[in-house]
């Protein structure tokens, strides 16, 4: 029987444990063990307990469980040689000879590396006495599959990342409740949400909730003719309040920044408002709200269809394919590249780092095929 290993890891997104249920059942749907692997590539590294058969019982009621259950770690000694060395022997030991990631770009890079290093760590295992030739025989390969949990949907070459919409829904609500005190005050509420390199919560969150002013990572204001964005901003937020708009709220990704590549903070935006306006103005960071709570409808189906098309990959895997990372294109459960997708959106980071925005967005939207 096959023995297929799942485990989360990097920073928790609402659906994680509907992908874990989704590849528990999966598995066992089509004969094969389930294993959980607890706290990320922590659990690798140290082996014991932290490697656990999951049964179909077992996940009942996950699928509406925020965070992860089986836990998520940063894992320093995963990045070293000796980390991924004890990671190996201890999947060996397990019988494990198929794993399914769920987590960001740092997740996968560190997957697909495991995968690529595999014959060279057996090898080193039987050569230093840790495993015998018998032990290692069945385990020539290791096959992996990654889910991309994220709730930036930050990931290159897919649509959209499990987790994102949960945390788009739960600003969304926090922004409604805002602007109801705001509108009562008349005050103007900056609203600091999270998204480093990638927008698309701040943009959403903006479209969502009628906001006056959205600030991303991508695109950084512009003022026109003459003007700064500073002034344009000031003077629309003043020609909406003329017309009896009494709430004013900006939406102000992590990442934000200016076409010097400073960052826009909000108490930089407050104090325009404040001194320019004489707007009574606050900010509210709504920083680890947006991880928790219950996975949205969204978010279920998707960590459940990616779940069974995770399991699939990894039984239609050979040594030659690529390591797949599963993605969502165009409403349809997909299969790329997972090499190309975690270098495309690296390559979009730098791409920003260099003030080059225009390609930045060309290859968040390039499509490639596994
Ligand atoms: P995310 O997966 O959310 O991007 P991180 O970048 O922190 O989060 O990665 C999560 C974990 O994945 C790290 O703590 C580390 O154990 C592993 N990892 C990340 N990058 C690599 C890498 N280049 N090589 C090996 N392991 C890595």
């Amino acid at each position: 029987r096959k023995k297929i290993g799942v485990l989360t890891s990097g920073g928790d997104s609402p659906g994680m444990n509907a992908a874990v249920r989704a590849v528990v059942r999966m598995s066992i749907a089509r004969g094969c063990d389930a294993f959980a692997i607890y706290e990320g590539y922590d659990g690798l590294v140290r082996g014991g307990d932290l490697i656990k058969q999951l049964y179909w019982d077992d996940v009942r009621g996950w699928l509406s469980e925020g965070g992860t259950l089986i836990g998520t770690a940063r894992c320093a000694a995963f990045r070293s040689h000796e980390g991924r060395l004890q990671a190996a022997k201890h999947l060996v030991q397990s019988g494990i000879d198929a794993l399914i990631v769920c987590g960001g770009d740092g997740s996968l890079t560190g997957a697909d590396l495991f995968r690529s290093e595999w014959p060279s760590l057996i090898t080193e295992l039987v050569n230093n006495g840790s495993l015998t030739k018998d032990q290692v025989e069945p385990h020539k390969f290791l096959t992996i599959a990654g889910m991309v949990g994220s709730i930036d949907n930050d990931m290159s070459a897919t649509d959209v990342t499990i987790g994102a919409y949960s945390s788009l829904h739960r600003i969304c609500e926090a922004v409604d409740s805002i602007g109801a005190t705001a509108f009562s005050h008349s005050r103007a509420f900056i609203v600091e949400v999270m998204g480093r390199h990638c927008g698309w919560l701040a943009l959403t969150a903006g479209i969502s909730t009628g906001a006056d002013f959205v600030f991303i990572p991508e695109r950084p204001p512009v003022g026109s003719a003459g003007k700064t964005w500073e002034d344009d901003m000031c003077d629309s937020i003043q020609r909406r309040r003329h017309r009896g708009k009494r709430e004013t709220i900006i939406i102000v990704a992590e990442g934000a920044i200016d076409a010097e590549l400073e960052p826009i903070t909000p108490g930089y935006i407050k104090e325009l408002l404040v001194n320019r306006l004489s707007i009574d103005t606050r900010v509210t960071t709504l920083g680890h709200t947006q991880r928790g709570g219950v996975p949205c409808a969204f978010d279920r189906i998707l960590a459940t269809l990616q779940g069974v098309e995770a399991v699939e990959a990894v039984l239609s895997s050979t040594p030659d394919t690529p390591s797949p990372m599963i993605g969502m294109n165009e409403n349809k459960v997909t299969r790329k590249a997972l090499v190309d997708a975690v270098n495309q959106t690296k390559a979009v980071a730098e791409a920003i780092g260099r003030k080059d925005f225009r390609r930045a967005m060309e290859l968040r939207n390039t499509e490639f095929e596994a």
